[in-house]
């Protein structure tokens, strides 16, 4: 799986950080292994949706553009949201047609009224939700193993985390953590 990014955000972001959300990610959604390109576009916003933080679009089965906005806390749960989506479309799970979706095989109008009110709750919305949460927490608590595992400090551990993560997440992480430390000594 080949992974393009870039960042026309204007905002100081650790692309280290989505390269490495990037490889769980796709490992997790077990489509590290498929012949295709994920193209991740960090933008400022969606002129012509001021609502939206991420968006996924691909109807090839080798290659899904996401794109989405930086914002400090949880934009890398929403890159997760996306590459689900990604997964979704290179499964062929998720098929995006001029008026419908085809979803698991079966066709979902895509109206006005659709796109507008039930859309946030059409199943992949919904798988792409729930894995989100799970992949956000899954790759916090590899990233806070990366750093204690590389002898930084807990203090220096959470500075290096919060650009991303909520403080509150972290330190569930850095606490279970030294927990199993204890009680492997
Ligand atoms: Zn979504």
């Amino acid at each position: 799986m080949n992974f393009e990014l870039q960042n026309k955000s204007e905002k100081n972001v650790s692309l280290d950080t989505y390269q490495r959300a990037f490889k769980y990610g796709a490992a997790e959604l077990g489509i590290d292994g498929f012949k295709a390109t994920v193209a991740c576009l960090l933008v400022k916003e969606f002129p012509n949706h001021p609502n939206i933080l991420g968006l996924a679009r691909g109807d090839y089965s080798d290659g899904v553009v996401i794109a989405l906005i930086p914002n400090k806390v949880c934009s890398l749960q929403t890159f997760f949201e996306e590459l689900t989506h990604a997964q979704q479309y290179l499964t062929g799970d998720l098929v995006r047609r001029k008026r419908s979706v085809l979803w698991k095989g079966e066709s979902y109008p895509l109206n006005k009224s659709w796109q507008d009110k039930v859309y946030e709750i059409s199943p992949w919305e919904q798988e792409a939700k729930d894995r989100s949460v799970v992949l956000f927490d899954g790759f916090l608590k590899r990233e806070v193993h990366r750093l204690l595992d590389g002898s930084v400090n807990c203090y220096d551990a959470v500075g290096q985390l919060k650009c991303c993560f909520g403080e509150e997440d972290i330190f569930k992480h850095t606490s279970a953590y030294y927990q199993k430390q204890i009680e492997h000594k």
